[in-house]
């Protein structure tokens, strides 16, 4: 494995615990990233809560996530979410699909999220929002088919993020540090704009002003002084990367169980560990 894939699955399993360190993610949702010389494979963790993911736990899919790797992990049933967006838009590098608390009631409302920050015109002049419905019925809300991923990588089009009916949102972006970035300010942006409409009558950004500010949001100055913030937020918050690169997986109480498991298992059969 050459340094910069190690690089890469540092960065994805960083992405997704910054995430859910900022009230982003929880249990569920997911980060990925392209790989950086096949742009048609991917990389993601195997089915596990965004702030425990570790590079260890990240594997390589191809465009239709399929695992390149055969595994007997568990899987994200939404990977399609991916794999179809990574296929219709050859400039994104990285994607996140979150069911954060700032963006639902927009998802509920159908209430037109709108820039009204500088830093919330990361979301663009015009958010597009997909149900699931229109094309698919009645269904459980997951994205697990191919054609559901690519009728969400169509509403999307060339948007930096896509509201989801009832679901959530996904987000991408050319590096994972803008990824990180529209993130996090389009839930910020959410909150603000939620919270002004509770004031009085909401003002968004002019056009202008949006095209303006996105271009200095998208400058590494912006990009890579957040991306340090947020990393050492996370350290501080006890949320970084396990030191050790093979740190046993689990909680503690389940590693505690293994280990009394394994003890008796080569008392009885007098081998040494
Ligand atoms: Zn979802």
């Amino acid at each position: 494995m050459s340094s910069s894939l190690d690089q890469i699955k540092t960065d994805t399993a960083l992405g997704n615990r910054i995430l859910a360190n900022e009230g982003v993610l929880d249990a569920f949702g997911h980060v990925s990233m392209r790989h950086p010389t096949n742009p048609n494979r991917y990389f993601l963790s195997r089915s596990r809560a965004p702030e425990l993911v570790e590079p260890g736990d990240i594997l390589e899919y191809d465009l239709d996530s399929n695992p390149v790797k055969k595994t007997d992990q568990r899987l994200y049933a939404e990977r399609v979410i991916h794999g179809e967006i990574y296929k219709a838009r050859p400039d994104v590098m990285a994607v996140v699909h979150h069911h954060a608390p700032a963006v639902m009631p927009f998802c509920i409302s159908g209430v037109e999220l709108q820039p009204v920050m500088h830093l919330g015109a990361v979301i663009g002049h015009k958010v597009p929002m997909w149900d699931q419905y229109d094309e698919f019925g009645d269904t459980n809300l997951l994205l697990v088919k191919p054609e559901e991923g690519a009728s969400l990588a169509r509403a999307l089009g060339q948007a930096p993020l896509v509201l989801m009916k009832g679901h959530g949102a996904t987000v991408v972006g050319g590096t994972i540090q803008e990824l990180m970035f529209r993130a996090i300010y389009s839930c910020r942006n959410a909150e603000y704009q939620f919270a002004a409409q509770m004031l009085g009558k909401v003002v968004p950004l002019r056009p202008g002003e949006v095209e303006k500010s996105s271009q200095i949001n998208a400058m590494p100055t912006a990009t890579f002084r957040t991306w340090e913030y947020w990393s050492v937020r996370l350290e501080k918050s006890g949320g970084g990367l396990p030191r050790s690169g093979k740190k046993p997986v689990g909680t503690r109480a389940q590693r505690a169980s293994v280990a009394r498991t394994t003890s008796k298992k080569t008392k009885t059969k007098g081998r040494k560990r």
